[in-house]
């Protein structure tokens, strides 16, 4: 028998999550399809750190929105999304001054709280952090989430609001009036692809190749000495390696890179990923050692390999599918999606309900500027910083 959907939304990383909370909210009658479980993809491997540091004023202000709904999230959605404040420092080599100082341009245009700090400032925030050689701007509300907790937060409001989720539920294939789903059909008034790195293989029999390649992300969980203290800020830095730590449960960091060279190993997005280059860790140990004073000496707690599904200039494709009038994608976050997952919401819901997006204006995020030569600028290259 087919079924029907006002919306089919395929996928349940935190995007799917997100997307069908806000169109459940609006009043569509809505089906999330997951082919494994909710939050069993590269969401569940995120850091989830909620910065609002970018290049462009759109992803700040996307940014900020998702800020302000992690912040609130228990007001909101009835459960929180686990959202602790810890505030972020971005650390570039000093010849890199002018590039941080545009960003913070930028970011206090747009509303954001950061400014340029000097390294008496940075010993203030915390004395810890080696600031010797290096320009840093401070981000006082940056925080991070537990992506389980979000994802399966806003799955609970959909559902609340009326959506339908069904997991182990493969779509096999996508077309302009619906889904298939292991030989059954699924008739919709518009279907919205959120599958991260799986997204281009569902997506080329519509006749759109979106130039997502999935690339390896490793992150290690490691345990402080006993004598270190209270946790220290989020920070980014560009120096040397170019890597990011933030905290998490009380003696841990979460360490990753922001290298894009990091992510240039090809990868199978269904590879076992439950574990690190031992390689890799110990080069985040020793620059973890040298930018933090006091945290050599600890110990790895575990270490993983998410996935990035990077575009070409490491932003997200959110827009109709070219081509199709009422087929929609939000997939390529490129490594920093999950801050953005509220506004990615609250836009596709404007998009498949009103035709067009009102709260955030979206055409530098559009599905052919690749094709047009259009990417999206980036002050520090093309990297998960956006
Ligand atoms: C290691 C790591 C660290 C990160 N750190 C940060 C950070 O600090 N801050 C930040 O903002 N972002 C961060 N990100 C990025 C952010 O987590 C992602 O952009 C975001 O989680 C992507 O969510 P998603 O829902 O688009 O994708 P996914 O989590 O990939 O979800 C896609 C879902 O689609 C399902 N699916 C695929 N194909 C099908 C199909 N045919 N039928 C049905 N279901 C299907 C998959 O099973 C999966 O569950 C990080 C990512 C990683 C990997």
């Amino acid at each position: 028998m087919t079924r029907t959907a006002d919306a089919v939304v395929v996928g349940g990383g935190v995007m799917g999550a997100s997307i069908a909370c806000h169109l459940a909210e609006r009043g569509a009658d809505v089906l999330l399809l997951e082919r494994r479980h909710l939050c069993s993809g590269p969401t569940r491997h995120s850091t989830a750190i909620v910065r609002l540091h970018y290049t462009q004023p759109l992803l700040v202000r996307m940014a900020a929105h998702g800020l302000d709904v992690y912040r609130s999230f228990d007001e909101r959605f009835g459960a929180s999304a686990g959202f602790t404040t810890c505030g972020m420092l971005f650390g570039v080599p000093e010849g890199g001054r002018e590039t941080l100082a545009a960003n913070v341009e930028v970011g206090l245009a747009a509303g954001a709280r950061t400014a340029l700090v000097s390294a008496d400032e940075v010993a203030g925030i915390d004395p810890r952090v080696v600031a010797e050689g290096m320009a840093y701007c401070y981000e006082p509300d940056a925080g991070y989430c537990d992506p389980y907790l979000a994802t399966v937060g806003f799955a609970a409001a959909a559902r609340r609001a009326g959506a339908r989720i069904e997991t182990a539920t493969e779509v096999t294939s996508i077309d302009p009036k619906g889904v298939e789903v292991g030989g059954a059909r699924v008739d919709a008034g518009a279907v919205v692809v959120a599958t991260g790195p799986w997204t281009r293989p569902l997506l080329a029999p519509l006749g759109y190749t979106a130039p997502i390649a999935p690339a390896p992300a490793e992150v290690g969980r490691y345990r402080l000495p006993e004598e270190f203290g209270a946790a220290p800020p989020a920070v980014a830095d560009f120096s040397g390696m170019q890597f990011y730590f933030r905290p998490a449960e009380p003696g841990f960091l979460e360490v990753g890179s922001l290298a894009p060279e990091h992510a240039s190993r090809p990868i199978d997005p269904d590879d076992p990923l439950e574990s690190a280059q031992p390689a890799t860790l110990a080069a985040y140990e020793s620059a973890l050692a040298d930018r933090l004073r006091g945290a050599g000496g600890g110990h790895w707690r575990g270490a993983w390999t998410g996935i990035y599904d990077v575009t070409p200039d490491w932003e997200p494709v959110i827009d109709r599918v070219p081509g199709t009038e009422r087929v929609f994608v939000a997939a390529g976050f490129s490594g920093h999606g999950f801050k953005l997952a509220p506004a990615v919401g609250l836009s596709i819901a404007e998009l498949v309900l009103d035709g067009a997006t009102s709260t955030f204006d979206l055409g530098l995020l559009s599905a052919d500027r690749f094709e047009r030569g259009a990417l999206v600028g980036a002050r520090y290259g093309y990297s998960v910083l956006g």
